[in-house]
């Protein structure tokens, strides 16, 4: 498109913002919360308990704290029962796995959630690992990703849970679309293929070594964006119709920005979730939602 004047394209960008779909993270997700509010409630007149969420932080690194203080006000929010256990980052593993266990068999503790990334002395398999899958409400325990891969039930890491109900909201029905994962971490890329693959989606699952990445997103009815490179997804990268779901937080010189070029992209996708108000607050939201499902199992058993 050939705009002739400031005028024209500023109209232009308002015309095809107005066509998109911009996701409302925010609002989703304090629609899910309100909905776990009331969940709680009904939880614990059925139960006389609540459930409850304990949060390791091990150091001091800012995002982790903000990540921590935000999940603990809204677990607050929700009514839950949350505490943080906080450990200077020269803590022995051993010390970090011992907490762990007693938690596992703490009846008050409903989901287990150790703040990543680690220190290095400290080995993050033997951490996911010590975590009961039962009470592993990052949905990262082994048992959880062969659960998730078997559709049988567990819990679904929260990043990627949050992108299913954003991108359902916006197309119920994906049976037979093509999906791109741009990214194959276990915490984002694989458990999202695997929750659009039980929508009957047709998944690829891209990564640093593909040859074309372009290409696939072309193909692509969806893409899930999950990087840490800045503004990777360009323009004309994505087709008409495509719903793009933008997971990358990215520290750059001009803000915090995600995966996707969003002023390019915006004026051809069909929905683009923004960076930050996206992604970020219903990850959190489902943090909730899987520490509530833990509770629920727990109580039938
Ligand atoms: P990660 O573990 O570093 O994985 C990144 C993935 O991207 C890897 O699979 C890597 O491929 C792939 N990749 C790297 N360069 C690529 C390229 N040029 N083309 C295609 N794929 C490429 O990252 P992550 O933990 O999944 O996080 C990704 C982003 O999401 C980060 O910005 C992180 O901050 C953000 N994040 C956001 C939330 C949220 O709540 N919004 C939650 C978690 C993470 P290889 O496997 O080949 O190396």
């Amino acid at each position: 498109m050939v705009y002739r004047n400031v005028y024209e394209a500023v109209l232009g960008t308002i015309n095809f913002l107005i066509n998109m779909i911009l996701i409302d993270g925010k609002k989703e997700a304090a629609d899910l919360r309100g909905e776990l509010r009331g969940e709680v409630l009904k939880l614990k007149s059925e139960h006389n308990k609540i459930p409850g969420l304990t949060v390791i932080l091990i150091g001091d690194l800012t995002p982790s704290q903000i990540y921590v203080r935000n999940k603990e006000k809204a677990a607050n929010e929700v009514g839950l029962k949350s505490e943080v256990i906080k450990y200077p980052d020269s803590v022995e593993e051993k010390t970090i796995l011992d907490k762990i266990k007693e938690l596992n068999i703490d009846d008050s503790v409903s989901g287990i959630l150790v703040q990543l990334p680690l220190p290095k002395h400290i080995n993050k398999q033997h951490v996911i690992e010590t975590i009961s899958p039962d009470k592993d409400v990052d949905g990262l325990h082994p048992m959880n990703v062969g659960n998730l891969s078997s559709g049988y039930q567990g819990s679904i890491p929260c990043t990627p849970l949050g992108c299913y109900f954003l991108i359902k909201k916006v197309e119920p029905n994906l049976r037979g679309k093509k999906a791109v994962m741009v990214g194959r971490s276990n915490l984002n890329g694989k458990a999202m293929a695997q929750l659009l693959l039980q929508e009957d989606c047709t998944v690829t699952i891209t990564h640093s070594k593909t040859k074309d990445l372009q290409g696939e997103c072309l193909e692509a009815d969806v893409i899930v964006a999950a990087v840490g490179i800045p503004e990777l997804i360009k323009g004309d990268w994505v087709k008409k119709d495509t719903i793009v779901i933008d997971v990358g937080i990215n520290k750059t010189e001009n803000g915090i920005v995600g995966d996707v070029k969003f002023d390019e992209v915006s004026k051809v996708a069909k929905a683009l979730t923004p960076v930050p108000g996206g992604v970020g607050p219903m990850t959190i939201a489902c943090l909730l939602k899987n520490t509530i499902e833990c509770f629920k199992r727990a109580q039938k058993k």
